[in-house]
């Protein structure tokens, strides 16, 4: 380091400074990258260029993609350029991206998938570390210049580099534990080594990303700097005048043995707060790394590989990586076609129409919002307000956003809407009577769409003119938390509408799938026998934790008894009772002391009271965590696995992996395994029969087996679909 040098707030006004500008690579034609003496004609992957300075800038573009992601060609190539560099030896070497998108997304995460020999992925990895530490190894100044997305693999490429300069839009992270893994290209050795290694760990246990200025003020980056300063930059750089800002004494002193362990002891204390070992082991496995061989960068880079591989090859990161997919398909519905869907209306500010026309306004649409009094509206703005606090900075966005909320209490929205979205109270009458008055009003291409949880829109279209373009969307309760939406079809409906609907939500970043208008639809016919057995469990003097305690071993987020409360008891009971009385009648009736709770206004979270006792909506003396019982567990998941089936076989969802997406995305139906009906397929078809006869035996003829399953697993397991048992339930009339 030359005694010029510059740290990176003094590197920003030097670079504004600068004297006259050279023609460089960058300042010709910034992201197209056309300037510059193009020195390697045989990559696919990467442009190698050489500029005014004799600098070399590799530049990554990879063939087909939006977005780069880090592959095995992609990793080889890059080694064939660090070889040439070595043996070239011009004055520095730049890493960037060619992509408007950014630097890089990560690893490409379909490498992933069905890997289960932990020596073979363990080779693999290897390869590619070897790659990555020839980078870090070159005795030259190395500079990633990073924009947009620096994400997993792709911050570990910028880590092996000597310099990080980032732009203002970068944001940076290691998403890798929300795929069950941890970094696996030397970013646990690499990241603690440079950023303080509580924080390092913190962003590897969280997987949360940062962003530039974040990653500056943690010393992961050197400087952030405009588009136009990173040309001059680069040349600081490599005259070695950029201060560098990570590392130093007190983070080397805090990879010092017991220092070491303190942070350890912390970060495994927050870890068990959020996840268990038994289910996402790679935050742990992550611990045992740094606790083990934190001391040494050489030392984690070397156990790095087996770790990594243990992680991938087991069933937690293979059902996380198949759920990634399965939302991928799900949004792969919604796209082709945008909805052109501008402007849209709702009715009925409540509960769901308030936080439905909320988050509409804030995905950038035009919302009116109708109720029968404007008084009546009132909380529902004041509850966008909040929205729109949390999801905006910046006071102009926020105010856009509210500009386009209004409050429209005589309707004036209807004529003008492009989707009609009706969330009035679960009345029949009601629902028909509006719809009737809509098809006057609206204009001739509108969509109407109701959120009803359970009515049938054969029956709401009932007596329309135009049934053809009513639909269902139903929305899941909180609408700005829960990603899944059920696009309800029909008989009558017009399939470009549903084409329409499905590509609307995807625009409303949420995860559309579409289901049959049918009892429940898929996931409240799916969850109620989970809910009713949770009841049962009650009513046969098992404590609500220890009902709970159950339903969370096995990896649910929330247990049922404390689920029934969040829906409300007295919505939960209309579900189950709906049900009870049309596709489900082997399910016993709802216990006496369920119904009073309702009658004397004992609801749940809303009313204060329900099966536990809640104070502003928070839980009241939480007892000490009870243990599970295993025949609990079984209890509580097996009718949700039973009942799945059916849905499929009665032909309620297109297809399995489309079930296990809605119940993942719609109720937190335990990601890491992978959905209800995986989870059958993994614990064994045959087996999971026997014991649910078993069962049926012990408790009743609502465990039967599912007169689809065989159906449904034969069809898994790659033999020709039968022809079908039976003709999909026919809609019952409640
Ligand atoms: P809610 O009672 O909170 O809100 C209904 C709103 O409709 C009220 O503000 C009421 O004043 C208004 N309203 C009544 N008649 C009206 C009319 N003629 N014109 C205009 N507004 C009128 O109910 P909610 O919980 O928001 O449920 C609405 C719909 O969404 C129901 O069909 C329900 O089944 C469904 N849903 C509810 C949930 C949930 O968790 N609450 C979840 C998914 C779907």
């Amino acid at each position: 380091m030359s005694d010029e040098a510059v740290g990176g707030d003094a590197l920003l006004a030097a670079t504004a400074e600068a004297a006259a500008p050279r023609a460089n690579v960058l300042e010709v034609t910034p992201l197209e990258l056309g300037g510059g003496e193009r020195i390697a004609d045989e990559l696919q992957h990467w442009r190698l260029r050489r500029d005014a300075d004799g600098v070399y800038w590799a530049l990554l573009d990879q063939t087909g993609t939006a977005a780069n992601t880090l592959n095995e060609p992609v990793l080889e190539e890059l080694e064939r350029i660090v070889e040439r560099v070595r043996s070239d030896r011009p004055p520095g070497l730049v890493l960037r991206s060619a992509k408007p998108a950014g630097f890089a997304a990560g690893a490409d995460i379909g490498m992933f998938r069905g890997l289960t020999d932990p020596v073979r992925v363990r080779e693999l990895v290897e390869r590619g570390h070897r790659v990555v530490n020839a980078l870090a190894d070159l005795d030259l100044p190395t500079v990633a210049l990073i924009h947009g997305h620096c994400l997993g693999g792709g911050l570990e490429l910028a880590l092996a580099c000597r310099y990080r300069f980032a732009r203002r839009d970068a944001s940076l992270g290691f998403p890798e534990v929300q795929l069950g893994l941890h970094p696996g290209l030397g970013g646990t050795a690499r990241l603690p080594a440079l950023v303080r290694p509580d924080e390092a760990l913190k962003l590897m246990l969280t997987g949360r990303s940062i962003s530039a200025e974040r990653a500056r003020s943690l010393g992961l980056i050197d400087a952030v700097a405009e588009e136009r300063h990173f040309a001059r930059a680069v040349q600081l750089a490599v005259a070695g005048q950029v201060e560098r800002r990570g590392g130093g004494a007190a983070v080397r002193g805090m990879t010092l043995g017991p220092a070491r362990m303190l942070v350890a002891r912390q970060a495994r204390s927050e870890t068990a707060k959020r996840a268990r070992e038994e289910h996402y082991p790679a935050p742990y496995r992550l611990l045992d790394l740094w606790e083990r061989h934190g001391g040494s960068v050489d030392d984690m880079l070397r156990h790095e590989p087996a770790s990594f591989a243990e992680l991938l090859t087991g069933e937690t990161a293979q059902n996380l990586v198949r759920v990634y997919f399965l939302r991928e398909a799900l949004r792969g519905r919604g796209k082709g076609r945008p909805s052109a869907i501008h402007r849209v209306h709702v009715i009925g500010a409540g509960t769901m129409g308030g936080d439905i026309a909320a988050w509409c306004a804030h995905r950038g649409l035009v919302t009116t919002l109708e109720d029968r009094e404007a008084r009546l509206i009132a909380p529902a703005i004041a509850r966008a307000t909040e929205l729109f606090e949390r999801r905006y900075d910046d006071r102009r966005a926020r105010q856009a956003a509210h500009d386009r909320l209004v409050p429209d209490p005589s309707g004036a929205g209807r004529r003008k809407a492009d989707l009609v979205i009706e969330a009035v109270p679960e009345d029949l009458e009601l629902k028909r009577r509006i719809f009737g008055e809509l098809e006057g009003q609206v204009k001739d291409g509108a969509l109407l769409a109701s959120n009803t949880s359970g009515l049938l829109l054969q029956d709401i279209g009932q007596g329309l003119r135009r049934p053809e373009r009513l639909i269902g969307l139903h929305f899941f309760n909180p609408v700005a938390r829960m990603q899944l939406v059920e696009v309800v079809r029909h008989p009558a409906l017009d399939p470009a509408l549903l084409a329409r609907a499905l590509a609307f939500v995807l625009e409303l970043d949420r995860l559309p799938v579409p289901v049959q208008s049918a009892p429940g639809f898929l996931v409240n016919r799916i969850l109620s026998p989970y809910l009713l057995e949770a009841v049962l469990l009650l009513d046969e003097g098992v404590a609500a934790e220890r009902v709970d305690a159950a339903a969370e071993a096995f990896g649910m987020p929330m247990g049922p008894a404390a689920l029934a409360d969040q829906v409300g008891l007295d919505i939960a009971l209309e579900v189950g009772e709906g049900l009870r009385a049309t596709v489900e009648p082997t399910l016993p009736e709802v216990p006496e002391w369920v119904r009073r709770k309702v009658a004397d206004g004992h609801l749940g979270v809303k009313s204060g009271r329900g099966i536990y006792e809640y104070e502003g909506g928070t839980r009241k003396k939480r007892k000490a965590p009870e243990s599970a019982d295993p025949a609990h567990i079984d209890r509580l998941m097996l009718p949700m696995v039973n009942t799945a089936v059916t849905c499929l076989g009665e032909g309620i969802v297109d297809d399995a992996d489309a079930l296990d997406a809605a119940m993942v995305f719609g109720t937190g139906f335990a990601p890491f395994r992978g959905g209800p009906l995986h989870y059958a397929r993994e614990r064994g078809p045959e087996a999971l029969r026997r014991r649910l006869e078993e069962l049926a035996e012990q408790h009743g003829p609502r465990f039967r087996p599912s007169p689809y399953w065989s159906r449904v697993f034969a069809a898994a397991a790659g033999e020709p679909p039968a022809a079908p048992d039976a003709p999909p339930a026919a809609p019952p009339q409640p």
